[in-house]
């Protein structure tokens, strides 16, 4: 059974089509739609006039510019529509209801005593009456861990309350799509617009160590959904190694993330943060060396992927502030050759990642590959 013969299907995918047109071009005439596709004159106008009485599109004057009567354009109806944002980390839970311009209307915070399924599905639930008679198009999840974006199983999340759950399945009963993806991957998707590059990596140093690659202006994901494991990557092949969690000896992790640091240093984040700002040399020191450690590996994954940009993120990356991104800038260039096309790294401040996801599900909505068509 192909899935192009159904004519209800076609039309479905022609109303996407608009759907999408009408969202990246912001204010557009029908006209203007018919030139962009193949559809004729009257099928623009009947899809047009089924969107605009489901409340998805508006029409809106346009500055008048000739005499006589002019066209209504066409915008998305942003007020009308909302999605939610969720942020599922070992800190607790997120969840946040947004309309289609990002505005946020509603926010629950979830200690990550109380993070589980059942909260999870409680807290849509409540976003959900909240929001009225407003449609909710989308829903988006950003799970520190390995996920299944396709099928929506969170692979390895420990400590959020969601190992091993298959978000898609169980949040199926809302009739709302959902979109899942790996934290980083998340903030690597919903960061490229600022770029322009192609080709970087997002480096997220928290208590775990994990990184995303934007390849050719793509996100970059693998077979088995466990691309941007840098944290596991062997860093300390010589003397006295670390277990690590993963079960090898010597990753990246156990000497670098927030966790490892604080275990070895029996100090806490607020403790680090105020001998950084006192410049202390016992910190200081472990800044320098903490550079030195990651820029090992990052600098081999900068020379043979041959990237632009290097965007790092989380605690470590914030908490040892301007001057670990000197050293780690420092130390980079000397392990690069001049051949690369390699020239900044950058830090990413604060961020919301409920916002994050939010974004991601109104990208999703609207981008016609995006869409789940069910045969
Ligand atoms: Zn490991």
């Amino acid at each position: 059974m192909s899935k192009f013969t159904s004519p209800d299907l076609m039309k479905l995918n022609n109303k996407k089509r608009i759907l999408e047109i009408i969202y990246k071009q912001k204010n557009i005439y029908r006209a203007q739609i018919a030139e962009m596709t193949t559809m004729s004159n009257q099928t623009i106008t009947n899809l047009v006039k089924e969107l605009l009485r489901e409340g998805l599109v508006k029409e809106v004057t346009m500055e008048k510019k000739s005499k006589g009567r002019n066209p209504m354009a066409l915008s998305i109806n942003d007020s009308m529509n909302h999605v939610i944002g969720i942020e599922l980390s070992v800190n607790g839970m997120k969840l946040g209801l947004y309309d289609l311009a990002l505005n946020n209307k509603r926010e629950i915070n979830v200690s990550s005593d109380h993070s589980n399924l059942e909260s999870l599905k409680e807290n849509i639930e409540n976003l959900r009456l909240f929001s009225g008679s407003n449609k909710i198009l989308g829903i988006a999840i950003s799970v520190e861990g390995i996920v299944d974006e396709l099928s929506g199983l969170v692979i390895k999340a420990k400590d959020t309350g969601f190992d091993r759950v298959n978000l898609k399945a169980e949040l199926a009963y809302f009739d709302i799509p959902v979109q899942i993806r790996n934290d980083v991957n998340m903030l690597a998707e919903t960061d490229s617009e600022r770029h322009n590059n192609r080709n970087y990596m997002l480096v997220k140093i928290d208590r775990g160590i994990g990184a995303a690659f934007v390849l050719n202006g793509k996100i970059h994901r693998s077979d088995n959904n466990a691309a941007g494991e840098f944290g596991h990557t062997s860093v300390f092949t010589l003397g006295n190694k670390r277990l690590c969690r993963c079960g090898k000896k010597g990753c990246l992790t156990t000497e670098t993330s927030m966790t490892a640091l604080e275990s070895k240093l029996g100090l806490n984040i607020g403790q680090m943060a105020s001998m950084v700002e006192k410049n202390e040399p016992e910190i200081m020191e472990v800044v320098e060396e903490t550079a030195e450690y990651i820029s090992q590996p990052l600098s081999n994954i900068v020379t043979v992927l041959d990237l632009n940009k290097i965007i790092l993120t989380g605690s470590v990356v914030t908490t040892f502030g301007d001057y670990f991104e000197k050293k780690l800038h420092e130390k980079l260039f000397e392990k690069l050759n001049a051949w690369g096309s390699f020239n900044e790294v950058e830090t990413l401040g604060q961020y919301n990642m409920s916002d994050r996801s939010a974004r991601c599900a109104v990208e999703s909505y609207f981008t016609v590959s995006n869409f789940d068509i069910e045969e």
